[in-house]
C-alpha cells in the first residue's frame, strides 16, 4: 500500500507523459485522460485486470501494479488497497463483492470505498463500533450489524428491509441506492455516507435531462413526509444523493420502528456547514437526524482507546500515511489533518 512515507513528494507531468509516483523509479508512462480512465474502470469495474492489463499498458508501471493518471493511481489488484484481507475477512469481502454495485473505486486509490472498508472493518472487529457510535448520539447500540454496501452478514445477500425500502420508490437495482455502510441495532439504525476526495453537492442537471428531473421527482416524492422542502427543490440544490440516503434510510428505519441516523463522513476541513445547508431541507426530530462526522474524529476516538497492539498501530499508521493524491501543480496532499 502506497503513501505519503512511499510516494513522491513532487511528480512531473508533460503534454503526453506523467512520472511513477512511487520514490526512486524512473518509470514515465503515457498520460491518461478522462475518457481512457473511464474504459479502464468499466475494465476493473467488470473484474477483467488481466485484460486490463493488457489493453492499458501504456499507463501502467509494472513494478508498482499500478496504473498512473496525472492526479492519482490505480491499483492492478484492489488487494493491494485493503488493510484487512485475511481469513475471515477474504470470505466476507469476497461476498460482499458479489453484491456490490459499482466495484472499480475500490481499485483507486483516492477512493473512499476503500477507506471506508479499512477503518470500519477494523471498527467492528476491535468491537470499537458500538461505542464510537454511542458517543455520538448518548444512547445504547446494542448487537449491531455492519452491512457494507447493501450487503448483510446475517442474510447473505442485499438486505431485505434494505431492498424493501428502495422499491418503495421504484428504484431499479441496476441504479438503486448503495449506502457505504449501514449499521443496524436493536433500537437504532445508522446510514453512513463517507466521502474522501469528492464533495456531497452534485449538479444534478448538468447530467440528467429534464425527463429524468421529473421522473425522479415523482418517484422520491412519496417520501415528501420526511422533507421539510419539495424533492425538486433538494436536487436544485445539489442534495440529490444525500437526499435519496435520507428517505430511504428514514422509510427503512419507520418500517422496522427503529431511530435513523444519516452520518456523513468528511474531512474535517470540508464542508463544515453541511448539517446546516443539508438539514434545512429535511424534518429532524428526536427520531431521525442528519450528522456531519469526520475522518479525524474516528482516528481520534481510535487513538484514545485503551486497544494495544500491532493492528491498532497499522490503523493508525495508515490514517497518517494516506494521502489523496496529487494538486493540478503535481504536489502530494495528504488526506487528513492529523498531527
Ligand atoms: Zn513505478
Amino acid at each position: 500500500m502506497l503513501g505519503i512515507k512511499e510516494l513522491k513528494e513532487r511528480i512531473k507531468t508533460t503534454e503526453t507523459t506523467v512520472e511513477c509516483p512511487v520514490k526512486r523509479c524512473k518509470v514515465n508512462v503515457k498520460k491518461m485522460n478522462r475518457g481512457d480512465q473511464k474504459r479502464l474502470d468499466s475494465y476493473l469495474d467488470k473484474g477483467k485486470t488481466s485484460e486490463a492489463r493488457d489493453v492499458f499498458r501504456d499507463y501502467f508501471c509494472k513494478e508498482h501494479g499500478i496504473y498512473i493518471t496525472p492526479t492519482t493511481f490505480i491499483y492492478e489488484n484492489y488487494r493491494d488497497n485493503l488493510l484487512w484481507y485475511d481469513g475471515g475477512d477474504k470470505v466476507l469481502f469476497d461476498n460482499m463483492m458479489q453484491v456490490k454495485r459499482v466495484k472499480y473505486q475500490l481499485y483507486h486509490d483516492n477512493s473512499e470505498d476503500a477507506l471506508s472498508w479499512n477503518v470500519f472493518r477494523f471498527l467492528e472487529r476491535t468491537k470499537l463500533l458500538h461505542r464510537f457510535l454511542e458517543g455520538l448520539h448518548n444512547s445504547l447500540v446494542k448487537s449491531p450489524e455492519v452491512i457494507y454496501w447493501s450487503y448483510s452478514q446475517s442474510q447473505q445477500k442485499v438486505r431485505n428491509e434494505l431492498e424493501k425500502a428502495r422499491a418503495e420508490f421504484w428504484e431499479s437495482p441496476q441504479r438503486s441506492s448503495e449506502p457505504d455502510l449501514v449499521v443496524k441495532s436493536d433500537d437504532v439504525l445508522f446510514f453512513i455516507e463517507a466521502k474522501l476526495r469528492a464533495l456531497n453537492k452534485i449538479d444534478f442537471n448538468k447530467n440528467h435531462t429534464a425527463e429524468d428531473r421529473a421522473e425522479r421527482v415523482r418517484r422520491y416524492s412519496k417520501g415528501d413526509y420526511f422533507l421539510n422542502q419539495p424533492v425538486e427543490n433538494i436536487m436544485d440544490a445539489g442534495y440529490y444523493q444525500l437526499m435519496r440516503f435520507w428517505l430511504i434510510g428514514a422509510l427503512m428505519a419507520d418500517n422496522e420502528n427503529l431511530n435513523f441516523y444519516l452520518l456523513n463522513l468528511v474531512r474535517k476541513n470540508e464542508e463544515k456547514d453541511i448539517e446546516l445547508e443539508f438539514g434545512k431541507y429535511i424534518k429532524q426530530n428526536e427520531k431521525r437526524e442528519f450528522m456531519r462526522v469526520t475522518w479525524e474524529d474516528i482516528y481520534k476516538y481510535i487513538s484514545t482507546t485503551g486497544l494495544l497492539g500491532e493492528e491498532k498501530d497499522k490503523m493508525l499508521g495508515y490514517f497518517r500515511n494516506k494521502t489523496i493524491g496529487y494538486n493540478g501543480k503535481g504536489e502530494l496532499q495528504k488526506a487528513f489533518s492529523i498531527p
